[in-house]
């Protein structure tokens, strides 16, 4: 803002020329009523061109104001440009965003040169090319949100999302364990295991870790409110060929209407050999629809609101009847009495490049095939499904990576890094590979006794769950604005401000004031914004895995998330600054916690 007398010298510079044009317009029009001929015509001209050359000269000579050479110099980057909405507010420039368009077309095309000589040019470019002024990240955070993009284009499904962690961590150097073969773990060891293929947990042990020392741990789920097929998926009526689905979840299902969807998910194979193998699959086009109502059928929607049959008119077609030409008959087989449409299955095994054959079991969830994108006017959101809770997953699971990337990165840390990812949050957790199961339990006591020396001491395991901490990641509610009476009045996240602390009394989630003060120290240390939340007392609370695992394994949890709007549609959005945020804050944890922790007693 310090600029503003320098462009305020450079408008009165401007403004003596358009006086000094405008007077010999002015003089010349008034002789020209007088008296026209050619050669007087050529005196005026030459005129107007004497004063442009008047008005221009301490430039043309190299006699810049001092203050425009000032000016210059900040153009090389060593202080941020002021938004072109401030500047063109500013009224002692004098010249406003609405008339800049109309200058601009006479500009001479190269910009940077433009706003050396002059900052009311800078100002029109900046006008014509908002996103140049975005200022919104860092070279760090795009690089987290193009890899959070490709992650979800990439995981239509849980199965997906762990497998694409499965292949970064294998890429990034971390070990591969099987909970059915022994494990052998060093300090200084990075290592991973999958459930299911649904469910993830990976860890990097400090290479300073000693028994009861504690496990620092980010835990997300890679679940999401979808439809998936029913076990017999064939169906038909009125000509149509349908697929049976089920709801998952709480899902926002009137926004699945009218979308382009698909399947993907796994299947198992028989091979020639006799073996069964398991192999993720994806149609990446959209073979199904689940059509609308038209208006002229339901006039009565928008004034009593659009309440589907979840059974009934929630089912999606796949193609229509194939019929033989000559005799119009069908040549389908009968949907009652197979599980599969044929069709379905040519489709899976083209995917898969194998006979429909060999296809002896699916499992696979509806899937929207528009990709995930940047939007909004300054590209500041991320408009993609499975946001809740892909986008807590991504953050966690590239923060260990990049916290324990090289040897250094653990040399001094006493404590084990952890990610845990769950699946069917969505359903209640109660699953093999949801956060009910005991995988998180069984792999903390497995680390502590693969580490400890031949005898286990005393109590050593349950120091270390004492001494260890949960941080519950998943989507928090944004305050929407057009529902602003839905949140709290004192407490309404907003998004581009960082991930939201989430409290309830009622232990619907498993804050205390403890563990938010430490999480908001490993912010605060780090200059990371952070919010919180808390649910109206007339209204109900959602829940987590945070209350699971802080119940079942004793661990002291803080629910936290990265702020959304339209969770649970089949298309949500979230801040793109919100996601640099999160991985940062988690990065923060994982590097700091250690050493935050070992300053605050509570029970002794
Ligand atoms: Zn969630």
């Amino acid at each position: 803002m310090g600029d503003i007398p320098h462009h305020g010298s450079d408008l009165d510079t401007g403004i003596r020329g358009v006086v000094l044009v405008l007077g010999s317009l002015s003089v010349a029009l008034t002789l020209v009523r007088l008296q026209w001929s050619p050669s007087s015509f050529r005196s005026f001209r030459d005129l107007g061109v004497l004063l442009l050359v008047v008005r221009w000269w301490p430039e043309v000579a190299g006699g810049r104001p001092e203050g425009r050479v000032r000016q210059s110099s900040h153009s090389n980057g060593d202080e941020p440009l002021p938004a072109p909405q401030t500047l063109a507010n500013s009224s002692s420039r004098g010249l406003t965003a609405a008339k800049a368009p109309f200058i601009a077309h006479s500009l001479p095309l190269e910009p940077e040169t433009e706003f050396h000589r002059s900052p009311s040019l800078h100002l029109i470019f900046q006008s014509l090319h908002p996103s140049n002024d975005y200022t919104g990240g860092d070279t760090s955070s795009s690089t987290i949100v193009d890899g959070l993009l490709d992650f979800l284009n990439e995981s239509w499904t849980q199965f997906h999302a762990t497998a694409e962690a499965k292949r970064q961590l294998i890429a990034a150097g971390f070990q591969l364990l099987n909970e059915s073969c022994d494990w052998n773990l060093q300090p200084g060891g990075r290592y991973f295991f999958t459930r299911n293929m649904s469910c993830l947990i990976a860890f990097a042990v400090g290479e300073k870790y000693s028994i009861g020392n504690g496990i620092h741990v980010v835990a997300a789920h890679t679940d999401s409110p979808c439809l998936k097929l029913k076990p017999k998926t064939a169906s038909s009526k009125s000509d149509y060929l349908m697929v049976n689905v089920q709801t998952y979840g709480a899902g926002l299902w009137h926004t699945w209407f009218d979308r382009d969807l698909s399947v993907a998910g796994r299947v198992i194979l028989k091979s020639g050999d006799g073996s069964f193998i398991h192999k993720l699959v994806k149609v990446k086009r959209p073979i199904l629809r689940i059509p609308t109502l038209a208006i002229h059928l339901d006039r009565s929607v928008n004034t009593d609101g659009f309440k589907p049959n979840l059974e009934t008119h929630l089912v999606p077609l796949l193609a229509r009847k194939l019929k033989e030409v000559s005799a119009g008959k069908s040549i389908e087989p009968d949907s009652s009495k197979i599980a599969h449409h044929p069709l379905l299955l040519e489709v899976l095994s083209k995917e898969l490049d194998c006979k429909t054959s060999e296809i002896i079991g699916i499992e696979l969830n509806v899937c929207d095939t528009q990709p995930s994108c940047l939007g909004g006017g300054k590209d500041e959101f991320i408009f993609s499904g499975r946001l809740d809770n892909l986008a807590s997953s991504y953050c966690a699971f590239r923060s260990l990576v990049d916290s324990s990337k090289s040897p250094s990165d653990l040399a001094d840390e006493t404590a084990i890094r952890m990610v845990a990812l769950f699946d069917n949050e969505e359903v209640g957790s109660n699953s093999v590979q949801g956060a009910g199961a005991p995988t998180m339990f069984q792999a903390m006591r497995r680390i502590v006794s693969c580490l400890a020396p031949d005898l286990i001491a005393e109590g050593a395991f349950e120091r270390t769950i004492r001494s260890s901490f949960l941080v519950s990641a998943d989507m928090a509610h944004g305050v929407h604005p057009n529902f602003l009476d839905k949140h709290e009045e004192h407490h309404r996240p907003e998004l581009q401000k960082g991930l939201v602390i989430k409290h309830n009394a009622n232990q619907r989630y498993a804050t205390n004031a403890v563990t938010a003060f430490l999480f908001k120290e490993v912010a605060d240390i780090h200059n990371i914004p952070v919010q919180e939340f808390v649910v109206r007392n007339d209204m109900g609370c959602g829940s987590t895995i945070g209350p699971i695992l802080a119940s079942g394994i004793g661990i002291r949890t803080v629910d936290c998330g990265i702020p959304q709007l339209s969770m649970h549609s089949v298309r949500e959005i979230c801040g793109k600054e919100d996601v640099d945020i999160a991985y940062k804050h988690f990065t923060a944890f994982f590097q700091s916690f250690s050493c935050i922790d070992k300053n605050l007693n509570i029970d002794f």
